[in-house]
């Protein structure tokens, strides 16, 4: 299967050619919804050796693009958008950020608030007040812990118990990235067997906002959802553990933050998710809206959005954003601009 990521560079040249307000009214994508985890100046190792980040200029730049084109709507203001058909709404946009990282607190929300654009920010509600770490990011340290020795020694130590217990036959770092939810017992032990105590380096470093942050933001305006209690891969747990990672995070937003609204972002997206999930949060749960992660996509669902991941934006914001709406014109072509679930 020719990789969608691929076919999208292969179109970015052809960018320029088509102004911003042509590739609205041909695909008739009124509304996008560029989505980030954080925005840095400072390297941020759990972060990057995971994936790339937009550092504030970019960040600057993304906003003025998307305010130029695109008028900021609040997430209420999804309602209108996803019905629509006629093509009578203006151009729109709404932000949002995963993971519930202190960034959106020290510089995300006050640049939002000097140029009046509002956001929903996704918080895994094990994680706020750096109670926990995302099993993720403590892979994303101990390849941090690993690049930095010299003398690989600790790379070696790593590759040896890794690959014992893999069943991939990968190179240390791949098989690293592999793991996963399941995992987290062995992640820790890497951890131990490296001398890296993840519990300090969450008390040191603070990755996440906290209570009193997250109320303060509430006041200020911004919205809130759920990204899940604990960032599973929705695909590698069972039916049972979905709901009650939807169920049980929603009941901690409405008791700590009095927040009655359900905006749920899957973590990781939303691949392989049946329809059986989706039914249950819009029937029985009373979710509001959903998103997932996959660019200019329609889904199963209208109250399920899909939001354009700008940390994979290397470059300038108009090249990928026109990119997006030129391979969504190549999905449709071949009807794959729909997600089709079982
Ligand atoms: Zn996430």
């Amino acid at each position: 299967m020719v990789n969608g990521k691929f076919i999208q560079r292969l179109v970015t040249p052809l960018s320029p050619i088509f102004s911003q307000q042509r590739l609205i009214s041909w695909t008739n994508r009124r509304l996008i919804l560029p989505f980030y985890h954080s925005v840095s100046d400072d390297d941020l190792p759990f972060i990057s050796n995971l994936y790339p980040l937009r550092s504030l200029k970019q960040f600057r730049a993304d906003i003025e693009y998307f305010c130029r084109h695109y008028t900021p709507i609040s997430i209420n203001e999804l309602e209108k958008y996803k019905m629509d058909k006629s093509g009578d709404l203006s151009p729109a946009f709404h932000l949002t950020f995963d993971d519930g990282l202190k960034e959106v607190y020290t510089h995300i929300a006050p640049l939002l608030e000097e140029k009046g654009i509002p956001a929903t920010f996704f918080v895994n509600t094990d994680f706020i007040d750096n109670k926990k770490l995302f099993y993720r990011y403590k892979i994303g340290l101990l390849l941090e812990e690993i690049g930095r020795d010299e003398n690989n020694a600790k790379a070696l130590e790593i590759s040896k118990i890794v690959q014992q217990n893999s069943k991939w036959h990968l190179d240390c770092r791949s098989s690293l990235l592999r793991l996963n939810y399941h995992d987290q017992e062995f992640i820790d032990e890497l951890g131990d067997a490296l001398g890296l105590d993840f519990h300090q380096w969450l008390q040191e470093n603070n990755p996440y906002l906290t209570t009193a942050q997250i109320n303060e933001l509430i006041d200020r305006g911004f919205s809130f959802g759920s990204h899940s209690c604990d960032h599973p891969r929705f695909k590698n747990i069972d039916f049972d553990s979905q709901k009650k990672q939807i169920e049980h995070s929603f009941d901690f937003l409405k008791r700590t933050f009095e927040i009655k609204e359900r905006y749920f972002s899957f973590p990781f997206g939303d691949e392989e998710v049946g329809k059986n999930l989706f039914d249950w949060m819009e029937k029985e749960a009373n979710v509001g809206f959903s998103f997932g992660v996959s660019g200019l996509k329609d889904d199963y669902t209208l109250s399920h959005f899909h939001r354009i991941p700008m940390d994979m934006c290397s470059g300038q914001t108009e090249k990928f954003i026109k990119s997006e709406y030129l391979y969504f014109m190549i999905k449709r072509i071949f009807r794959k601009n729909q997600i089709h679930r079982e």
